[in-house]
């Protein structure tokens, strides 16, 4: 898969450009590259990319701005690249429909760990569409309302299910907080702080922090994200 997916690389900053475009290049990824918020929006739209690398602070249209462009008409996976202490941009990138974030100054390693994630979303796509979700040990029977774990099944409280439910059907994408508390209680009422709570309950129930793969990550600061388990 990795072979000769396509990448779109929008970056203003040269030498940032050239370690992605290096990188890319060395592990047989294909790229294409844009320089500024316009020209990203119209590569996007000729080009039909896999993956989208996005600076946030370009020279002409704020990169949130992209973000909401492009999902007028692309569900394309979408990486955010932003500077440090960029909390809030992450957060507005990620609610606008960004799928995962990197930070700068990221490392090689990081950048291409996050390329696999966002490609195992895609292959992903498909199966969050079927009625039973299945992601390693964990199986999710949407019809019947259950889920199971290693076959038993787990008990959940209502809300532990519908937060369960909501990452799964967005596995490998960052959810933040304003998101999560919007589509599991409807408003705004819930505080950041029950949402926590009910969160270190639902990962306990998973064996999450036991050691082996964690079915949920934690981004402090920002929110949660379902890993696709082997
Ligand atoms: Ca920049």
């Amino acid at each position: 898969m990795s072979v000769n997916s396509l990448i779109l690389v929008v970056e203003d900053d040269p030498s940032v450009r050239n370690l992605i475009s290096a990188t890319l290049k060395a592990n047989d990824y294909r790229y294409v590259i844009a320089e500024n918020g316009e020209s990203a929006v119209a590569t996007a739209a000729s080009h039909n990319p896999d993956i989208i690398l996005l600076d946030l602070g370009l020279p002409d249209i704020d990169g949130v701005e992209v973000i909401k462009r492009v999902r007028g008409w692309s569900s394309v996976p979408i990486v955010v690249i932003s500077a440090r202490n960029e909390d809030d941009d992450k957060i507005s990138a990620l609610d606008a429909g960004a799928d995962d974030y990197v930070t700068k100054p990221f490392s090689v390693a990081e950048l291409l760990a996050r390329l696999r994630v966002m490609q195992r979303r895609i292959n992903s796509f498909s199966e969050s569409e079927q009625s039973v979700f299945s992601n390693g040990k964990l199986k999710i029977d949407f019809a019947a309302g259950c889920a199971y774990l290693d076959g038993d099944e787990l008990h959940l409280t209502p809300i532990e299910y519908k937060l369960l439910c909501l990452l799964a059907k967005n596995v490998g994408k960052v959810l933040t907080h304003t998101y999560i508390i919007q589509k599991v209680w409807g408003s705004n009422w819930t505080d950041v702080t029950s949402l926590r709570v009910f969160m270190a309950n639902l990962r306990k129930k998973l064996g999450d922090g036991q050691g082996a793969q964690d079915y949920i990550q934690t981004h402090v600061g920002i929110g949660y994200r379902m890993n696709k388990v082997d």
